[in-house]
């Protein structure tokens, strides 16, 4: 046993420690690779889209695409190759995953009731796959010997408890019913990281303060899928606000160009 702790530990300090940093600069330790990170996305997505019904709701679907698209267009060095899904469930939810897929639940568009504040979420999301917040839970889940060995991931995708495992580090947890819920300082990324994406986008980061706020006020005393995975805390708003002057710029000089408006017909 002491052997099995001793050579998880070795090897977290061998492949872990290598220096990774998040885009906030912050140290970060990852186990898996982006390719493997991929496959995960790609195999997790293909599950949720064989167990999740779709929306057939066309015109809906084309105003979260057109929202989630200028988003994803702000990515630096990003193959544009994003796919996005609307999944019909009256879930307050959304997700994104490493490989490019992101998942809305038509449930969220109750709270999130502008293209802004729908916006501010899809950036958040964006920013969790950006900032290799997934990898990062995925090897924290690991190293805490979860169960979880090295081994061809897409192929553990297999086995329940691991795939469940997986797909909850992935912020799919409402749905696997396995909690992992990001923690206080990638949620805090996210928020920073979603923000100037949106804002770069055409979108005014004002309404990431409204959307948290009727996120807390809507979901009283049963809180959201949203929610589970992605713990809010009472500094939120507050640090919302304070990086509005920031990221403000960016929202001003892109309003004066023709953006591609994003609406419901
Ligand atoms: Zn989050």
């Amino acid at each position: 046993m002491f052997k099995y702790v001793f050579l998880i530990m070795v090897s977290a300090f061998l492949f872990g420690c290598n220096n990774h940093h998040s885009p906030t600069g912050r140290g970060q330790t990852l186990l898996f690779s982006s390719a493997e990170m991929q496959q995960l996305g790609e195999a997790s997505f293909k599950q949720m889209k064989a167990q999740q019904p779709i929306s057939k709701n066309k015109a809906l679907t084309q105003y979260v695409n057109c929202i989630a698209m200028r988003i994803t267009a702000q990515i630096p060095n990003d193959k544009g190759q994003w796919e996005l899904v609307l999944f019909e469930s009256p879930q307050v939810n959304a997700f994104a995953l490493p490989g490019g897929y992101i998942g809305v639940y038509t449930g969220l568009l109750k709270v999130a009731k502008t293209p802004d504040q729908l916006a501010a979420v899809i950036g958040h999301e964006v920013a969790h796959v950006l900032a290799n917040h997934g990898n990062e839970q995925v090897s924290r889940a690991q190293i805490k010997g979860v169960g979880l060995k090295i081994a061809n991931i897409a192929l553990d995708l297999g086995d329940v408890s691991n795939r469940d495992l997986y797909m909850a580090a992935l912020g799919l947890g409402a749905d696997v019913g396995y909690t992992l819920p990001f923690g206080r300082e990638q949620e805090s990324e996210a928020d920073v990281l979603g923000l100037k994406l949106m804002a770069q986008a055409g979108f005014n980061p004002k309404a990431s303060i409204s959307l948290w706020q009727n996120m807390s006020k809507a979901s009283g005393d049963a809180p959201f899928e949203l929610l589970s995975t992605h713990p809010s805390n009472k500094n939120r708003i507050t640090e919302l606000q304070q990086h509005q002057a920031e990221v403000m710029p960016y929202y001003l000089a892109r309003k004066k160009q023709n953006m591609r408006v994003c609406s419901v017909h």
